[in-house]
């Protein structure tokens, strides 16, 4: 298996960068990912003057034969933390908390120990134009910040540009729906992939499936605007599965579905819309 390493990254998802690597459609690689400061932080939970761009994220990673209007479904299926990460804002003069991480488990500087569940912080394709900078979540992806992307979920990333383009980093050895105070356990990783392409997608932005869930996420300047976007997009999808009216898909999703908070601490805050795979047995779009 290929390694792709973490001293080729992107600071933001642009159709300009041209690829660092390039993968086969079906291969399964690791990336290795920095930490959110580009691992400057050191030991002590100190970021020094001057620190990088936040959020490297390794790549772009050209999946040969990719094409607009189609989805990349990324398959996660390992996560692997550093041994170490920290949690804070990092504003002036301030240290972050740093945990140890080793052994699959985040041990606080208080003693409180708790398992990892890790997730990929950031991960998306270039847009067709312009740039989405990596603390911005989008429909191309980006800081999504939601904790179902992780080991054995799918991700689909809708492509603008031939090959796609995929970048990710930005990994949280923990994390709540939310993320309330800015950052997960910010920490190094490697992450086991595999991309494939989809030549007719459900949507033309992200979607995840995760077991036996499928999840549709939407961003916006409002948690009201990420929510009832999330409602919006579900909806319709629900509609066009299943042959439902709007009205009857949005009753549907208002009882057996859920709203979730992924993030609300980036520019755009992001929420996702879940509807477990029994509530359309018939018309589950996946094998
Ligand atoms: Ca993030
Ligand atoms: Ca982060």
């Amino acid at each position: 298996m290929r390694t792709l390493g973490r001293e080729r990254y992107v600071n933001e998802l642009s159709p300009a960068h041209p690829a660092a690597y390039e993968i086969e459609e079906g291969e399964t690689v690791v990336v290795q990912t920095n930490d959110c400061h580009g691992g400057v932080v050191t030991r002590e939970g100190v970021l020094p003057p001057n620190p990088p761009p936040a959020n490297p994220a390794t790549g772009p990673i050209e999946v040969k034969g990719a094409q607009p209007g189609e989805a990349l479904a990324v398959t996660i299926h390992e996560v692997k933390p550093a041994d170490w990460g920290f949690i804070g804002g990092g504003g002036e003069g301030e240290r972050f908390t740093v945990v140890d991480l080793s052994d699959g488990i985040a041990t606080y500087p208080w003693g409180l120990q708790l398992p990892v569940k890790p997730i990929i912080g950031v991960i998306g394709l270039a847009p067709p134009e312009g740039s989405v900078p990596n603390n911005t979540p989008s429909d191309w992806g980006g800081n999504l910040d939601t904790v179902d992307i992780c080991a054995g979920a799918t991700i689909y990333l809708p492509v603008a540009v031939p090959g796609g383009m995929l970048a990710l980093g930005d990994v949280h050895a923990l994390q709540g729906d939310g993320e309330c105070c800015g950052t997960g356990i910010e920490c190094a990783a490697e992450v086991t992939l595999t991309a494939r392409r989809v030549k007719a997608p459900l949507l033309q932005s992200v979607y995840l499936v995760r077991g036996e869930q499928l999840m549709v996420l939407a961003h916006g300047d409002t948690l009201d605007e990420a929510a009832w976007g999330a409602v919006d997009v579900m909806a319709g999808l629900l509609s066009r599965l299943t042959g439902l009216t709007d009205t009857e898909a949005r009753r549907l999703l208002s009882t057996a579905g859920d709203i979730r908070i992924s993030q609300i601490v980036n520019p755009k805050k992001t929420c996702r819309a879940v509807i477990p795979r029994r509530a359309i047995p018939e018309h589950w779009p996946f094998a």
